[in-house]
C-alpha cells in the first residue's frame, strides 16, 4: 500500500486526515475514477468466490430492487462495524432493496471501477442501476434508511421482524387476591389510606391511590367531567375523610423528586406541614391545574415527567410518553419521526428507539422488546390492559424475569417495530379516542 500512495502524495495527505477522522484504510491507485458506475459494470467481481460475496437475495424476485453496495475490507474496523448492519438489513429490508459488499482487497478492480477513495463506501443505486448517492466512511442504520427514504425508496413494505411474537401469558399465575376497596382504579397500585381519594358515581364510589391517579382519570374521561362536589380526599393527619373542592393541599416533592399531594381539612395542619417538610400550599383548583401542566404526547393524560417516557419530536419539539405504547404512539399522532427514550421495567436501564417514516430505524440495545400489557375480552379478542401495563426492556431475559415477579400481569412480548406499528396503523380518529376511559380503560 505505502508503494502505491507514494505515487501521489496530494491525495494521499488528503485521504491520510481523512483517514485519521473516520479511521478508514487508503489502498487506491488514482486515475481511474468513474463516479456513476452502475452495479451491472460489476459481473465477475461480486458473483465470483473467494471473500466478496452477494449480500441480496438473488434468483427468487426478478424484479429490479434499489442496491446498497459497500466496499471495503474484512480489516478496516469501521467496514467490521459495518458487517452486522449489512447482514440485517438485507434481511429485514429483503424485497426492498438489495444490499451487497465487495471486499476491495481480493478486488482492487472493483475499486478503481467504483471510484473509491476511501473504505467503507457505500453507493446507493436506483432501480435503474444508476448512482444516487455515496457516503465514504461508517454509515449507521439509521443514516441508511434515511438515505433511501430521501431517495423515495418505499421502506413501509417492510414485516416486522419476526422475532418476538413467542412469549404471552393471558391467564394470571397466580389471583389478584386483594380486596377491591384497596387497589387504585387508575394504576392498579395499593392504596395508601394517608392519600385515598374517592370518586362518587352513579355506579358507585370508585377509589384512587392519589388525587393524581383521579386526575389522570379526569383528563382520560371524554364528554361530561365529574363535578368536584363528588371527589373526596383523606385528611394526611387524621384519615379522616374531606370534600375535596374545600380541602387545603400541600403540594411537595418526594425524595426522587416526584410530586406529593398531602390533603388536609383544616388550613393550621396544612401549614404546620409545609413549615415541617416543605411544598407549596394549595386550594384543589390549584392542584387540578398543577396536575395539568404535563400531558401525555399520545393520549392527552396528565403526566408526571418523572414518570413518563421523554419523547423528542423531529424538528425540536418535546414532549412526554405515559407510558411506552403512548411514547411510541406520537410518532403517529403528529406523523413525524420521533426519538424515544424508555426505562427498562425491571432494571431501569435506558432503552433508546428512533423512528423513520413510522418504523424503527434505531434501536438500543438492539434487543430490546415490548411488553403488550393485554389481556382476552370475552369474544377472545386481545385488549390493551392499559397505560399502566405496558412496559419496554433491554433484553427478552429482562421481561421475562419481570412477568415472573409480576404474577398477575397477562399480555404478550412483540418487537418494538410491531408496538410502533400498531400505533401507525391507527386512524386520527381512533387516536384522538386512545386511552380515554372506555377505549383503553384499565378494567
Ligand atoms: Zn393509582
Ligand atoms: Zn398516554
Amino acid at each position: 500500500m505505502g508503494e502505491q500512495t507514494k505515487h501521489f502524495m496530494p491525495k494521499a495527505l488528503i485521504v491520510g486526515m481523512l483517514a485519521v477522522a473516520i479511521g478508514v484504510a487508503v489502498f487506491l491507485k488514482e486515475g481511474t475514477k468513474e463516479k456513476t458506475a452502475s452495479p451491472g459494470d460489476d459481473n465477475g467481481i461480486a458473483s465470483g468466490s473467494g471473500t466478496s460475496h452477494t449480500l441480496a437475495n438473488a434468483g427468487t424476485d426478478s424484479r429490479p430492487l434499489p442496491k446498497l453496495l459497500d466496499l471495503g475490507s474484512g480489516t478496516c474496523i469501521p467496514c467490521k462495524a459495518m458487517a452486522p448492519i449489512l447482514e440485517e438489513l438485507k434481511e429485514t429490508y429483503a424485497g426492498v432493496f438489495d444490499v451487497q459488499f465487495i471486499d476491495v482487497k481480493d478486488h482492487p478492480e472493483a475499486a478503481r471501477q467504483y471510484g473509491i477513495q476511501l473504505i467503507p463506501t457505500q453507493i446507493f443505486f436506483d432501480i435503474a442501476g444508476q448512482e444516487r448517492f455515496r457516503h465514504e466512511g461508517f454509515f449507521s442504520r439509521e443514516d441508511i434508511l434515511a438515505t433511501w427514504d430521501q431517495l423515495g425508496v418505499e421502506l413501509a413494505t417492510v414485516a416486522p421482524p419476526a422475532s418476538t411474537e413467542t412469549f404471552q401469558r393471558f391467564e394470571t399465575a397466580s389471583l389478584d387476591e386483594r380486596d377491591k376497596e384497596s387497589v387504585c382504579y387508575m394504576c392498579d397500585g395499593d392504596i395508601q389510606p394517608q392519600t385515598r381519594t374517592v370518586l362518587k358515581t352513579d355506579k358507585g364510589e370508585v377509589a384512587f391511590c392519589s388525587p393524581h391517579c383521579y386526575f389522570i382519570t379526569w383528563s382520560s374521561m371524554v364528554g361530561e367531567k365529574p363535578a368536584d362536589a363528588d371527589v373526596t380526599v383523606t385528611d394526611w393527619s387524621t384519615g379522616t375523610t374531606a370534600p375535596a373542592a374545600s380541602a387545603h393541599y400541600v403540594y411537595g416533592m418526594d425524595p426522587s423528586n416526584r410530586p406529593t399531594i398531602k390533603a388536609f381539612a383544616d388550613e393550621a395542619p396544612a401549614e404546620a406541614e409545609r413549615a415541617a417538610a416543605g411544598g407549596n400550599r394549595m386550594t384543589w383548583a390549584d392542584v387540578q391545574k398543577k396536575e395539568q401542566t404535563t400531558l401525555c404526547g399520545f393520549c392527552d393524560r396528565a403526566v408526571y415527567p418523572e414518570d413518563a417516557g421523554v419523547v423528542k419530536v423531529a424538528g425540536g419539539l418535546s414532549t412526554w410518553g405515559c407510558c411506552p405504547m403512548c411514547s411510541l404512539g406520537v410518532a403517529a399522532r403528529l406523523q413525524k419521526d420521533i426519538e424515544v427514550t424508555e426505562k427498562d421495567a425491571l432494571t431501569g436501564e435506558a432503552v433508546l428507539i428512533k423512528t423513520l417514516s413510522g418504523h424503527v430505524a434505531s434501536l438500543e440495545p438492539a434487543g430490546a422488546v415490548a411488553w403488550a400489557g393485554s389481556r382476552k375480552n370475552e369474544a377472545g379478542d386481545i385488549v390493551s390492559t392499559g397505560c399502566f401495563k405496558q412496559a419496554v426492556f433491554a433484553s427478552e431475559d429482562n421481561l421475562k424475569e419481570w412477568v415472573q415477579a409480576h404474577p398477575t400481569a397477562t399480555g404478550r412480548m412483540i418487537s418494538i417495530e410491531a408496538a410502533l406499528a400498531a400505533k401507525m396503523k391507527l386512524t386520527p380518529q381512533q387516536i384522538s379516542q386512545a386511552c380515554k376511559i372506555g377505549e383503553c380503560a384499565p378494567k
